[in-house]
């Protein structure tokens, strides 16, 4: 019998009408085989990590049941995040969709294309803060939620009202 895992995906976009561009990736999960939607997060506003030249993320996290191993997953995740279009160009530059594994239950990676829990997860507050509001007892790299999300308390993310 499958085994089913669960996982904390982020979702990012800051190009083409970016709350659709989300809502779009969502329904592209949920279509998935072998990915259920268990739960989505708020919406969130941020400013871009690296270049500042381009406009504010909005972001958001989703809890999934599945039973595709991390590295069948991450597959999933850049098929989607191509079919809606996104181009791989600078570093940190904007994009129409970004997928980012961030947890997967009972499984670290570190190799040169996946790690696991995602590396930056914990000095991002447009991760942490969505993440927070599925899965506030979670412990990352040791520590709880609160933790990192103290450490990250003078970034700026809105809520969106929607
Ligand atoms: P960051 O990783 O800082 O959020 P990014 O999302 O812009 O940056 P990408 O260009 O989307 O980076 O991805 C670069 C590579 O990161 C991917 O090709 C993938 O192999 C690798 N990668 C490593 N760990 C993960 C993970 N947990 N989730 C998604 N991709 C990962
Ligand atoms: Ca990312
Ligand atoms: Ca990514």
């Amino acid at each position: 019998m499958k085994r089913f895992h669960r996982v904390f995906v982020g979702l990012g976009s800051n190009l083409e009408d970016p709350i659709n561009q989300l809502d779009t990736a969502i329904d592209s999960l949920q279509r998935t085989p072998e990915v259920s939607v268990l739960a989505v997060s708020g919406y969130y506003r941020s400013s871009p990590v690296g270049p500042q030249d381009q406009d504010d993320f909005i972001n958001a996290v989703v809890e999934l049941s599945t039973s595709l191993e991390p590295e069948a997953l991450l597959t999933a995740l850049q098929a989607i995040e191509h079919q809606q279009g996104r181009v791989r160009e600078r570093h940190w530059g904007p994009r129409t969709l970004d997928l980012d594994i961030l947890y997967y239950e009972g499984i670290t990676r570190d190799t040169d294309t996946l790690s696991i829990p995602h590396p930056r997860l914990t000095e991002r507050a447009f991760v942490l803060i969505p993440l927070y509001d599925l899965a506030p007892e979670l412990v990352i790299a040791g520590q709880p939620m609160e933790h990192w999300l103290e450490k990250t308390d003078d970034q700026t993310v809105e809520h969106l009202s929607l």
